[in-house]
């Protein structure tokens, strides 16, 4: 015996809504309708009186984008949202007839923007106590499903209306069957079975780009972690168990899909996967691509060629006579000299190797441990290197 009333589910109605299974030793199977409506609790509370009106009572209403879920009656007896085939009561075939109505649209098969939560996973745990094995026996909902009668007699499973002999509905679209599965947890083994479409999920796994970036699952980025923040700072961070963080994953999508909803999104709108609008409602205005710095151009370094500078050194007379060799050279010197302290800023640029950049040379060499003639201020191999390396120019001896 499998559980009759879902301790999770609302109750709708008196709870009586049938009778006892025509085939009992039939597997039992599940239907899926869609109601063909909106959803939310305004709609929740209008189709499931209108369906108590018309007498068309299924087992379960549910609710995709809320996870709410309510029960008619019980899951042993029949439901009331198939028609006949003929003389076959469909509502009463198998073990049990378990009929599910979605607060959906088939033309938007609720698979692809639906949010399953615990209430969802408590149906499919019910379903499956019933030995109902997670297989689609009679193929996909789309456009073109067939209705056979040796089927739906014969095989357990699920079912959507559209498989059902007798009956010309066409509900509930093209769902993701295996994203129904995956959703549900766990497992029922299905010998034989198939699950039909794989790779199924339940969250938006898709990216977008908006002003350069991306966004959605996968995408990585300070942008990302940006939004995940502002997700947080606007009280939509409750699927984080970490983060946010830089690569965009499933939490992210489920936050800002609480976001998308706090601005009125639905369906496909609020499938957690950022629009220009919704992103500019949450940051403030469109993050944009940092502009990619140039790679800075190492600059050059200097070359000093040793010959010219001694040949400077030695043939300047000094600024008073005006002149210079080599300038080019020795304003590299100077530059070093200067920054070194010991070189006044108004001679450490006039390219001639005069007596101040003679004396201040010499001071230098002094620092690097000559004395004497080797302190002379006309620049030897060694003390230059020792003043390009550390003020950033080679030396070409
Ligand atoms: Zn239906």
């Amino acid at each position: 015996m499998g559980e009759v009333w879902i301790k999770e589910a609302e109750k709708l109605g008196t709870g009586r809504i049938g009778g006892s299974m025509d085939s009992p030793s039939a597997p039992g199977r599940v239907v899926w309708h869609t109601t063909e409506s909106g959803h939310g609790d305004t709609s929740f509370r209008n189709v499931g009186e209108y369906l108590i009106r018309i007498g068309a009572e299924p087992h379960i209403l549910y609710d995709p984008t809320t996870d709410r879920l309510a029960q008619y009656g019980p899951l042993n007896q029949s439901a009331r949202a198939l028609r006949n085939d003929g003389a076959t009561r469909t509502n009463r075939t198998g073990r049990v007839c378990i009929q599910i109505e979605v607060l959906a649209k088939a033309s938007r098969p609720f698979t692809g923007y639906w949010r399953p939560g615990p209430n969802f996973r408590a149906l499919m745990r019910a379903i499956r106590s019933w030995g109902v094995p997670d297989v689609w026996p009679a193929g996909s909902c789309a456009p073109g499903a067939t209705r056979s009668r040796s089927t739906w007699a014969t095989k357990g499973g699920h079912f959507g209306h559209c498989h059902v002999p007798g009956n010309d509905h066409w509900d509930p679209g093209n769902i993701d069957r295996a994203a129904i599965m995956k959703a549900a947890g766990g497992s029922s083994p299905a010998p034989g079975g198939s699950t039909g479409d794989s790779g199924g999920s339940s969250v938006a796994r898709y990216k977008v780009t908006i002003n350069g970036l991306e966004y959605g699952y996968g995408a990585t980025g300070a942008h990302v972690t940006a939004v995940g923040k502002a997700l947080v700072a606007t009280g939509h961070g409750d699927h984080y168990k970490s983060g946010p963080g830089p690569t965009w994953s499933d939490a992210d999508t489920l936050n800002y899909q609480d976001f998308q909803r706090s601005l009125g999104y639905s369906g496909k709108d609020a499938d957690g996967v950022p629009g220009e609008t919704s992103l500019k409602a949450l940051m403030g205005k469109l993050p944009t691509k940092p502009a990619s710095k140039p790679a800075a151009k190492p600059k050059a370094k200097p070359v000093v060629d040793l010959s010219n500078l001694v040949a400077a050194s030695q043939r300047d007379p000094g600024l008073r006579q005006g002149g210079t060799t080599h300038p080019a050279d020795v304003k590299v010197v100077e530059a070093a000299l200067k920054a070194e302290g010991l070189l006044s800023a108004s001679y450490a640029a006039d390219g001639s190797y005069g007596s101040l950049t003679k004396t201040a040379y010499a001071a230098w060499q002094r620092r690097c441990g000559y004395s004497g003639p080797d302190a002379d201020g006309i620049p030897g191999k060694s003390s230059l290197e020792k003043l390009g390396a550390k003020r950033g120019f080679t030396v070409k001896a």
